[in-house]
């Protein structure tokens, strides 16, 4: 177990009160036993100078031993002591306690020679005889003369005396302890009373540590505890601020990775992906889950992709940039990889950008086709014109009525090219936005009736039948009344071309939600399943051999006008028994009344409704 501040504190505190207290009992117990001795060697010695004085004349006369013996057990009856009368020469002449003719000269005896020598002696002995210890004192028995008869000697037994010291130890003792036991209640509650602060301050960091940054414990104690929690509320300040600070980084740089159009991917010392974000991911068709701690051959299986990593982690190019355009065949994409040595703590990783260049090697490959297609389409016409103009100076110019055959068919071509750069022209300006859309309330027979007007001679030429079904009380359009008469001459002019003699065409309208649904129905040729997709791109003509002098472009035309206006166009066939081309344009809005033009432009006319 881990010791406790508080117990580190207390424990040396309640040792030394313990230490100390036993010291004291010691001490004190010694002292108080010493004094005892002390006073009782003197009571001692003053009665055995009493029964000296007493003794002498009995020692001087002739009196009998017994007598000695007698009186020695007299007064050691009434003193409670032993009493020993000893001659001058050694020999025990009155006992109170003892065989007197057991005993031996005493002249040797430690208290006697003191005595003699100094007129009193005492000792402290072990009695084996009585089985503890003795205190012997001593005094000379002087005869009337001043001369030395004897020694009086007096004894008691110390059992008693260690008995009260004994018990005056163990009084102290206990009070002691009593104090001792106090004073290390007292010193533990101290203790605990100094560490709780520290105490509550290891909470606090403990709920820091475990994410909670304003987690704070006030003091206004100006000790040494109190400057701890203000330094370590500060130190927690600093913490919390530079946490958000990162925090606040980190969400910008994610933010900035995710909405990156360009694939960012990091893979780390060992070749695992380590980051990657929503576009690299899309372009590697993987998830950020999935790709994490995997390795980058896994993440990106394209061989032309793990090369050119591979060549920035080693070989001869270690370390250097690696850029290359990389087809990624399976998604049919096409990148752009810059692959940079990324230091990475200690090691190196790897940093991976992938530029998506699908789209621009698509304009590109379409501007390719789109300059092949129109030299192929001017191709004809100008072939034409060259051979007429041949046959002219080869001498049809002479022959006048094949001169005028001839130059109509020049014309014809002339207005085919013509026909041809309008149309161009028209779809660029759509398409670079230069031709801003007129938006205006625009009543739909406005938008149908003159295209009709205009292609009906053509149609009746044709032998055709041509209908127009308007709803009595039709909804304006919000349109620029001029291109969507362009959408309706386009196709209604495509199901005269495609409709043989004796077909019937039809053009409809109707409302259909927030639009107007614009139909031209024919029971023409139709369209080839596998083309109908595809006959609204540039130059697309699904029968080149029937399209005979169109363009390709009129679709094309009619999709961007449409798409401008925010509508849709498609178109619906079944080969050989007609096409239906069908194009919607928004409702004009009540306060977007007739005549009410405002130039917009084309990206903002689905705003402004
Ligand atoms: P074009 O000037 O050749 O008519 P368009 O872009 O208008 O060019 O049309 C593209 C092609 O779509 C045409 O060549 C034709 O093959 C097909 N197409 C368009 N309208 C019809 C229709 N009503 N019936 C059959 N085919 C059509």
């Amino acid at each position: 177990m881990v010791p406790r501040l508080r117990w580190r504190i207390a424990l040396p505190y309640v040792l030394l009160i313990l230490a100390a207290t036993l010291g004291l009992t010691v001490y004190v117990s010694n002292q108080v036993r010493e004094v005892r001795l002390a006073d009782l060697e003197a009571q001692l010695a003053a009665d055995a100078r009493l029964l000296a004085g007493s003794v002498a004349p009995a020692l001087e006369g002739a009196t009998n031993a017994e007598a000695l013996d007698e009186l020695a057990r007299r007064w050691a009856a009434s003193l409670g002591a032993r009493v020993t009368i000893i001659g001058g020469d050694g020999i025990v002449a009155g006992e109170s306690h003892e065989d007197r003719s057991q005993m031996d000269n005493h002249l040797n005896r430690l208290e006697v020679q003191e005595a003699l020598a100094t007129g009193q002696g005492s000792s402290r002995r072990y009695s084996a005889t009585l089985g503890y210890e003795m205190m012997y004192v001593a005094v000379p028995i002087q005869g009337a003369e001043g001369q030395v008869l004897g020694v009086m000697r007096v004894a008691l037994p110390l059992d008693e005396i260690e008995a009260g010291a004994g018990r005056l130890r163990q009084s102290i003792l206990l009070a002691g302890l009593a104090v001792a036991l106090l004073a290390a209640l007292l010193a533990v509650i101290l203790a605990g009373h100094t560490t709780r602060p520290l105490r509550q301050l290891t909470g606090v960091a403990e709920r820091i540590a475990a994410g909670d940054l304003n987690a704070r414990l006030y003091s206004s104690g100006r000790d040494e505890v109190g400057q701890l929690t203000r330094a370590f509320g500060h130190m927690a300040d600093q913490i919390r601020d530079q946490v958000t600070t990162l925090d606040e980084e980190q969400a910008r740089l994610s933010a900035v990775l995710d909405h990156m159009a360009d694939g960012v991917l990091i893979t780390d010392a060992n070749g695992h992906v380590r980051l990657i974000n929503a576009a690299a991911a899309r372009l590697l068709d993987t998830d950020e889950e999935q790709a994490l701690g995997r390795s980058f051959a896994q993440v990106a299986p394209y061989y032309p992709l793990i090369e050119l990593w591979k060549g920035c982690r080693a070989g001869p190019g270690h370390g250097e940039e690696q850029v290359d355009l990389v087809e990624v065949s399976r998604q049919g994409l096409f990148l752009q990889a810059i692959i940079t040595p990324f230091p990475q703590a200690e090691a190196e990783g790897c940093l991976v950008i992938l530029q998506d260049l699908t789209r621009i090697r698509r304009l590109e490959t379409v501007r390719r086709d789109f300059i092949s297609n129109i030299s192929h389409e001017l191709r004809t016409p100008l072939a034409g014109l060259k051979a007429l103009v041949d046959t002219l100076r080869g001498g049809a110019i002479k022959d006048p009525p094949a001169a005028k055959r001839f130059l109509k068919r020049m014309d014809a071509e002339v207005d085919a090219l013509t026909q041809m750069v309008e149309e161009l022209l028209e779809l660029s300006r759509i398409e670079s936005g230069q031709a801003p859309l007129r938006l205006a309330a625009t009543p739909v027979a406005e938008v149908v009736v003159p295209a009709l007007d205009r292609l009906r001679p053509q149609a009746e030429r044709a032998g055709l039948e041509l209908n127009v079904v308007l709803p009595r009380e039709a909804p304006p359009v919000l349109a620029d009344a001029e291109r969507a008469r362009l959408v309706v001459t386009n196709l209604v002019h495509n199901a005269v071309k495609f409709t043989p003699s004796g077909g019937r065409i039809t053009v409809a309208v109707e409302p259909v939600e927030d639009d107007l649904l614009f139909s031209v129905q024919d029971t023409g040729v139709g369209i080839p399943a596998e083309d109908l997709a595809r006959i609204f791109e540039r130059f697309y003509k699904a029968d080149r051999a029937r399209s005979g002098g169109g363009t390709g472009l009129g679709l094309a035309i009619a999709k961007h006008i449409v798409q401008g206006h925010g509508g849709r166009i498609w178109a619906e066939s079944v080969e050989g028994q007609g096409s239906t081309f069908c194009f919607t344009l928004p409702r004009a809005l009540e306060r977007e009344a007739p005549g009410d033009e405002d130039r917009v432009d084309r990206s903002d006319s689905r705003k402004k409704r």
